[in-house]
């Protein structure tokens, strides 16, 4: 028998049609983007939320009161990333939620309180694919601080003690964090946590100091722009201003701690001109949220800012000779003379301001040490040395150093050095100076007590 296969021509173009719509849909979902991974950095001021990408994405956001919620819309995407693993602790967000809404996700942040939400885009490097960043911010933005060139910075708290003498403020400003892990050694080594590490060091030396008041502008792993780096810098009315790096160079023979100041021209050497150019580009991979913040008003505020630093140039650079030389007794050097470079982080007025590459993590051999805290604690002191020898050299009136220093009284309080003559012993420095050889040591970064030479200049304190 013969079956008449008895489609009419109207059937056959519906169902052709219906074939077409479903493949179409099916293409549209095999190339929609993805969430393939969350992190979450949790800072003082604010939390960021990150969402990697495998793609570029169209997305929107608004905020909703009663209860406070952000709400993000991504299109044409999917949900694929695990969020069991996220603390949500100390983050202002108790619980994200996600779910399909047309072609896309939207993602609902549950808020504890009222935050001012913040969506933007971040391409991909070399560590992170595409990326969606939330940026959720506790309370109004710190921006105001912001001082203009020129202005003075307002008066702020600053501990006194008995005598009314001021504190020295030193602000430590480990570099990177968060998204932004800085240069990563050969073996994994994460230049934001060895800074982190050195300046933690480098913040208990001076709290236990009579006399400095040290205060940290990252306490923990997360994202600083430059910018707000430099202004906790003004806020804070600092003495002096430290960012602390490791950074990597593209030939990985470079090692040695180097010591830079901010230069208002080209940069003394190559490698300075790399390592600033790389620094500069944190708040690229940082992501200051792709947002121009005062258009060409920036330029003008740039140039302002750079004539009123030159005035505090000399004194950066007379700091970063007293840190450099203080960190070639425990480091070897890079160069030993103050490098000049063109770093956004230092363009602070008013505030002498160097940055400190502890050394290149890039280097096996100096990753190995850098991976070290007792070699951490060594560099840390030898800044705290150097920074000791700086402000003990031209202390500010009114601070409980240059008290000490101008105090008539002031036995041991202040350093003397002392050339190293043939025939000498610690013990015997030590006693003529009436001190142990343990203070001698620890004040030199020594640690043997036979390791003197002839012609070397030793720390003493002044009798
Ligand atoms: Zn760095």
């Amino acid at each position: 028998m013969h079956v008449r296969n008895n489609i009419s021509p109207r059937l056959y173009w519906r169902t052709t049609l219906l074939l077409w719509l479903l493949a179409l849909q099916w293409l549209a979902l095999a190339s929609a983007a993805e969430v393939q991974g969350v992190r979450i950095w949790p800072s003082p001021n604010q939390t960021r939320l990150v969402l990697d990408m495998n793609q570029e994405v169209d997305f929107s956001y608004f905020s909703l009161t009663e209860p406070d919620r952000l709400v993000v819309d991504v299109n044409q995407a999917q949900f694929r990333a695990n969020l069991n693993a996220l603390q949500l602790d100390d983050t202002g967000i108790s619980g994200i939620r996600h779910g399909t809404r047309d072609q896309g996700i939207r993602i609902v942040l549950d808020l504890q309180q009222p935050m001012h939400g913040r969506v933007f885009a971040l391409p991909p490097n070399e560590q992170h694919p595409h990326r969606l960043v939330i940026d959720l911010e506790f309370s109004e933005p710190e921006s105001p601080l912001a001082v203009q060139p020129g202005e003075q910075a307002p008066p702020v708290e600053r501990r006194m003690d008995t005598s009314g003498q001021r504190d020295l403020i030193i602000v430590i400003d480990p570099g990177h964090g968060g998204e932004d892990p800085g240069a990563i050694g050969p073996r994994g080594t994460r230049e934001k946590d060895v800074v982190l590490s050195v300046s933690n060091h480098l913040f208990r030396l001076l709290e236990a100091e009579p006399g400095y008041r040290p205060v940290m502008v990252r306490t923990n792993d997360y994202f600083i722009s430059l910018a707000d780096r430099r202004n906790r810098a003004r806020r804070e009315r600092a003495d002096v201003f430290l960012s602390i790096h490791a950074d990597a160079f593209h030939n990985a023979q470079a090692n040695g701690a180097s010591v830079y100041a901010l230069s208002g021209r080209g940069a003394t050497s190559t490698t300075a001109a790399y390592l600033a150019e790389q620094e500069n580009r944190a708040d690229v991979i940082g992501g200051v949220g792709g947002i121009s913040l005062e258009g060409k008003d920036d330029m003008l505020r740039e140039v302002l800012v750079d004539l009123s630093m030159s005035a505090n140039r000399s004194e950066s650079l007379r700091l970063g000779d007293d840190i450099l030389r203080q960190m070639g007794r425990v480091a070897r050097l890079h160069k030993d003379t103050v490098e000049q470079a063109n770093f956004a982080v230092l363009r602070s007025p008013d505030v002498p301001s160097v940055l400190i590459e502890v050394g290149f993590i890039s280097n096996p051999a100096e990753e190995m040490r850098l991976r070290d805290d007792a070699y951490r604690q060594q560099l840390a002191r030898s800044i705290f040395n150097g920074i000791k020898e700086y402000s003990w050299r031209n202390p500010p009136e009114g601070s409980y150093v240059y008290q000490q220093k101008n105090a008539p009284d002031r036995a041991a309080s202040g350093f003397g050095e002392y050339v190293v003559r043939e025939g000498d012993t610690l013990s015997a420095i030590a006693i003529r100076h009436q001190t142990s050889v343990a203070e001698l040591l620890r004040l030199n970064n020594m640690t043997n007590a036979n390791s003197i030479r002839i012609g070397q200049r030793l720390r003493v304190p002044n009798v």
